[in-house]
């Protein structure tokens, strides 16, 4: 089904994000418990990661493909335009209509390991919005596209980015999933920005991330240039564990989420890590089950 449709409901609904796991025992893992567990929360949908560079391509679809069939449950690639040309990007979304595939994530992609600049692939699109237009050409997908509360790390200017952002909606984009954020007066303030200046009316997903440790939730932000607020940095920094850490990561997700909703928020997406316990308690702590 259509992302579209499925948001299109007065209920909060709640999506859920993977990454195709490295190895034949972390696809099991996920098919055999994970997902499994998760599915008994009946999230909207699914979406997997496409892995840096697309060294995942083949991967990204094939979890798709199982996700789709194997629990029946709404999945979305996320498709980005690294290291490929228009005709590589072709086949890849002939493949996923074949599959069934009717939602797709149009993203550029980081620049690969090593470079700090991204360069277009010759042949290939150099932002989002040309690979929107491209697909949108398709007639046939859902196309959701990525925003940036904080702005994209690259721009220096945050409401350039935003405009930018309009520009992807404009060209095509049929929703918005968002970059994680510890700030709700950042999201709220985008979200604004977007609804008033541009008079966008697309559902604004905000992308939300139940952090697991200490390191790894400064790393992330630091390398998407979302910001921390002091309080919640000070209880990070109290937690003696990561298990200490990861409650807190539930707390602090619970308690932004609740403010969206009482804002009007009608839809989060997870970024699960591939763990059920963050996920599950964030879902039941809203009440969304
Ligand atoms: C929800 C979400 C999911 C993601 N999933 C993945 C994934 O699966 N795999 C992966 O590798 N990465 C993923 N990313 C990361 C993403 O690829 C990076 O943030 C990347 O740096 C930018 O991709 P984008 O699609 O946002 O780029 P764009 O929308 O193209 O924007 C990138 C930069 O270019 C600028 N820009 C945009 N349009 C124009 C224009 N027309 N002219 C000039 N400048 C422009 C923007 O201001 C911004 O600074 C995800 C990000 C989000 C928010």
């Amino acid at each position: 089904m259509r992302i579209t449709d499925l948001l299109n409901t007065n209920k909060v609904t709640f999506s859920l994000e993977f990454f195709p796991p490295k190895t034949e025992e972390g696809e099991r893992i996920l098919f055999e418990e994970t997902i499994p567990k998760l599915k008994s929360l009946n999230p909207t949908f699914t979406s997997v990661t496409y892995g840096a560079g697309g060294s995942t391509r083949n991967q990204t679809l094939r979890i798709v493909n199982r996700i789709k069939k194997e629990f029946g449950i709404e999945s979305m690639p996320h498709l980005t335009c690294v290291g490929s040309t228009r005709e590589m990007i072709g086949e890849v979304l002939e493949e996923a209509r074949g599959m069934g595939v009717e939602n797709i994530l149009a993203l550029r992609g980081d620049p690969p390991k090593g470079e700090t600049q991204f360069k277009a692939t010759e042949g290939g699109f150099s932002h989002s919005l040309d690979l929107i237009e491209y697909i949108k050409e398709k007639k046939h997908f859902a196309i959701g596209a990525s925003g940036y509360p904080e702005g994209h790390i690259e721009c220096p200017d945050k409401i350039l980015d935003w405009d930018r952002t309009a520009a992807k909606i404009n060209a095509g984009a049929q929703f918005l999933v968002t970059q994680l954020f510890y700030d709700v007066d950042a999201f709220l303030t985008f979200q604004d920005y977007l609804r008033t200046k541009h008079k966008v009316t697309v559902p604004i997903i905000p992308g939300i991330l139940p952090f697991l440790g200490a390191e790894q939730v400064k790393r992330f932000t630091s390398m998407c240039g979302a910001k921390i607020p002091p309080a919640i940095l000070q209880k990070i920094d109290a937690c003696k564990t990561d298990e200490e850490v990861r409650n807190v990561g539930v707390e602090v997700c619970t308690d932004i989420c609740s403010k969206l909703i009482k804002h009007g928020t009608k839809a989060i997406h997870i970024y699960s890590l591939n763990r059920v316990p963050s996920s599950e308690e964030l879902v039941k702590n809203l009440g969304l089950i």
